[in-house]
């Protein structure tokens, strides 16, 4: 694969240093992160691995800027989010992290449309323009014929679309994925990663957790958490290339 060599070192989209996240409850201290450190850059596809207690949703947590580090540094897109007061990390959250969950939550009395220009509704972007970002959002997956529909009259497969439409709304730097399969079928989880594929085709940055050996083998690198540190951290040879 040829690679064009860049001008200067990219700014990592995302950058922990040395992160521990303690859990403290009453007397006991649960260490979830133990001292995680990880370079991520623009446009890459990771699969985050691990056995369960391992410390992945709590990566995701921090990650997503709905937590903080007992300690350690994060920098997103370059800026220390350790930093933030609560308003500016609940702005960079909206604006730049689309979640897509494995329970897909939307909100079920209200239609595709509205779900999808939800984050835009908070980012006070005027309705017009949020309209035609949603309906774009919402042809992008394939649903262009069920905006005005609720959440309760699609199949689950239709729904995670709705999810992910939603994330991207915002055109978000990280598009990040809890087992984004794992309350779908086989057939249908292969459509939702053929639709992350596609994302990442087209530049997207892609950060998805899963216990799923099938559903990590989409992404170009694959980290392991075991007990709240890193235990692998490996990169697959450019499509096309055979495995070693
Ligand atoms: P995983 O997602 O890999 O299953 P978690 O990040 O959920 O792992 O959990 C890592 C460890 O932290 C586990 O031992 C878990 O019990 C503990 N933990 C997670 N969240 C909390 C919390 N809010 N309070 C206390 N302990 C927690
Ligand atoms: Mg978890």
């Amino acid at each position: 694969m040829n690679r064009i060599a860049p001008a200067a070192a990219p700014v990592p989209t995302l950058q922990l240093e040395d992160i521990v996240r303690t859990y403290v409850m009453g007397a006991t201290e649960v260490q979830a992160l133990r001292g995680v450190s990880v370079a991520i850059q623009r446009n890459e596809y990771v699969a985050i691995m691990g056995p369960s207690g391992s410390g992945k949703s709590t990566l995701m947590n921090l990650i997503g800027c709905l937590d903080r580090p007992t300690s350690g540094r994060y920098l997103l897109e370059g800026q220390p989010v350790g930093e933030m007061s609560d308003d500016e990390l609940a702005d960079i959250r909206n604006r730049r992290i689309g979640f897509v969950f494995q329970t897909f939550n939307l909100l079920p009395r209200t239609n595709v449309l509205h779900n999808v220009e939800l984050p835009l509704i908070y980012a006070g972007i005027p309705r017009a323009e949020r309209r035609e970002r949603a309906l774009a959002a919402i042809a992008r997956v394939g649903l262009a014929d069920r905006a005005l529909h609720r959440p309760n009259e699609l199949s689950g497969g239709q729904r995670q679309r709705v999810a992910i439409a939603r994330a991207l709304i915002g055109n978000p730097a990280i598009l990040l994925a809890d087992e984004p399969t794992g309350n779908l079928d086989s057939r249908t989880g292969a459509d939702i990663m053929a639709m992350f594929n596609e994302l990442h085709a087209s530049g997207q940055t892609v950060i998805l957790i899963t216990h799923e050996d099938d559903i990590a083998a989409h992404a170009a690198r694959t980290i392991r958490l075991r007990d709240g540190l890193i235990e692998s951290d490996q990169s697959r040879a450019a499509a096309g290339a055979r495995p070693a």
